[in-house]
């Protein structure tokens, strides 16, 4: 047996023992070609997790702007304020985006987008307001914590009391996303500028104690090293571990296209995506959740994922942009009923969830309840 293989035995063990992995751990797994035994360890964790059951719901994308002061190089969303692609959308289109969400039975909006220089943190409070007021029942995930970081420099007022503001006008949850890698040595290459790694894990505590939930990400693919991303997934696991506010933990793989960063820098290969998945699930003990984003991943690899440790492939998506514009061949979105097959294919059963996790039970098909003691969200 070899010295890798000694070690990634050590590993099992500890996994099926239920024992919590170390630093060391993740760069012994990120070292390894075993990517057979990673995934049976992740899908181990898994199904203690979450059994035999993978989530998805059924949302949509709102970029309200793509105009950004920011230049993170891996970014093929943003625009100058007199870019080609530049756009702002109006009131009134946010809300049709809104309207339309409703109609097609989403649960959630999923809103994002750029640090508009010429915009007020009003405009931003009047999104969420006026999509609460006139939608009240659609869940609004929105702002990352570099948002929010911008957000708390435009007022010169703490984030906590923005979070506060903002939930009471209607926030539902914070999205996982500017996570990027936390260590200043990349971080300072790929996004320097914006919020760091403490400003980020700040934010989601923050909202954690107002008794928010939230998710957490890590772009990995590009320019970083094992080491980075395995001090990546313990500053979040360090974080759950204090406030237990993180639901899902999202790897998104880094897509080279239209972006300064990706020159010279294939896409991660569907082997390294299955393997950052199985590592995040193992490193995560404390994370109740890890979603394979189809959008990000392709279709085939998030279906494969479900036995590499991810019990959510996300949602139905719709007005997908962000990664798109950096080359995801992906379909911008996808129907519930292939959702299912994709799930019920890979031997899973699909449970469609609302952001917090609850089960959503539509009225068709009629009566279908998954397994008990799961809270449930029936729709009218
Ligand atoms: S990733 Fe976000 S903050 Fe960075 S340039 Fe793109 S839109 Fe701006």
């Amino acid at each position: 047996m070899t010295a890798t293989a000694r070690r990634l035995a050590d590993i099992v063990d500890k996994v099926r023992a239920g024992e919590r992995l170390t630093f060391d751990d993740g760069l012994a797994l990120e070292a390894s070609a075993d990517l057979f035994t990673m995934g049976e360890l992740a899908n181990l964790v898994r199904e203690r997790k979450n059994g035999n059951v993978t989530y998805y719901n059924v949302n949509t994308h709102l970029n309200p702007t793509n105009v950004c002061v920011y230049r993170c190089m891996f970014c093929s969303f943003r625009s100058d304020l007199k870019g080609p692609t530049a756009y702002v959308m109006t009131d009134e289109q946010i809300l049709a985006r809104a309207r339309e969400a409703t109609e097609r039975g989403c649960t959630e909006l999923h809103i994002v987008g750029g640090l508009h220089h010429q915009l007020p943190y009003e405009w931003y409070l009047g999104i969420i307001a006026n999509i609460h007021r006139e939608f009240p029942d659609l869940h609004l995930k929105a702002w990352t914590a570099v948002e929010w970081d911008w957000f708390e420099r435009l007022t010169k007022r703490p984030t906590r009391e923005l979070l506060a503001e903002m939930k009471a006008a209607g926030l539902g949850s914070l999205p996982g996303g500017g996570a990027e890698i936390f260590h200043p040595e990349v971080r300072e290459k790929i996004c320097d500028y914006k919020a760091d790694a403490d400003q980020w894990l700040r934010v989601h505590r923050e909202w954690h104690e107002l008794g928010g939930k939230s998710n957490a990400t890590m772009l990995y693919g590009h320019v970083e090293r094992p080491e980075h991303r395995i001090d990546h997934l313990l500053r979040l696991r360090g974080l759950q571990d204090e406030t237990g506010g993180f639901q899902t933990f999202i790897p998104l793989a880094f897509h080279p296209e239209n972006n300064t960063l990706g020159q010279g820098i294939p896409k991660p290969s569907g082997l390294t995506d299955l393997k950052m998945m199985a590592v995040s699930r193992l490193m995560l003990d404390n994370f109740p959740h890890v979603k394979a984003y189809w959008q990000m991943l392709g279709i085939k690899t998030a279906q494969v994922a479900q036995s590499w440790g991810a019990d959510d492939l996300d949602g139905t998506v719709v007005h997908e942009k962000i990664y798109h514009a950096a080359g995801s061949d992906s379909p911008q979105e996808m129907g519930v009923a292939e959702l299912r097959r994709l799930i019920e294919e890979a031997g899973r059963v699909p449970v469609e969830r609302d952001t917090l996790y609850r089960e959503v039970v539509r009225p068709e098909p009629a009566g279908r309840r998954w397994a008990a003691g799961r809270e449930l969200v029936v729709l009218g």
